[in-house]
């Protein structure tokens, strides 16, 4: 597990100081915001969706190291994939981290977020960008909170 913690606070790090694709798209056909109150995290995530499949995932938005982190990283992700793999993506993340022992291969570099598990504010954290972009790419309009 320490193995995993060194890679986990690396990756995070990495990610919070530069995150990628935290830009406004100049187009985008979905977009939602994310508020998760127990930290304090709020994002905005954009997506351009072409014939199911999506083009550009971007965010802005301000947050903690993990929130930051999760949402870089889940942009880099989504990119190419279709909305139904976005979608799975979001269901083996989230289950990922609220218990599941499965570190599915399709989460790539995403299982180090399995190290915020057992600490539940942080799992808010990290699941934030998810709940969000699942409200973008069902269209949902109402503003997203982890609570
Ligand atoms: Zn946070």
């Amino acid at each position: 597990m320490s193995e995993l913690n060194d890679l986990y606070q690396e990756v995070i790090l990495d990610h919070s100081k530069n995150p990628r694709n935290l830009r406004k798209p100049e187009s985008f056909s979905r977009t939602a915001d994310g508020y998760n109150p127990l930290c304090g995290d709020r994002l905005t995530v954009y997506l351009a969706i072409k014939d199911g499949v999506i083009e550009d995932a971007a965010f802005e938005g301000s947050g903690c190291a993990i929130s930051t982190a999760s949402a870089s990283m889940m942009t880099q992700t989504l990119r190419g994939k279709t909305v139904e793999e976005g979608e799975a993506l979001f269901e083996k993340f989230h289950a990922l981290l609220t218990g599941s022992d499965e570190a599915p291969p399709e989460l790539g570099k995403l299982v180090i977020f399995s190290g915020v598990r057992n600490f539940p504010v942080r799992v808010k954290c990290a699941t934030l960008a998810w709940h969000t972009v699942k409200a973008a790419l069902e269209s949902r309009p109402e503003m997203v909170t982890t609570e």
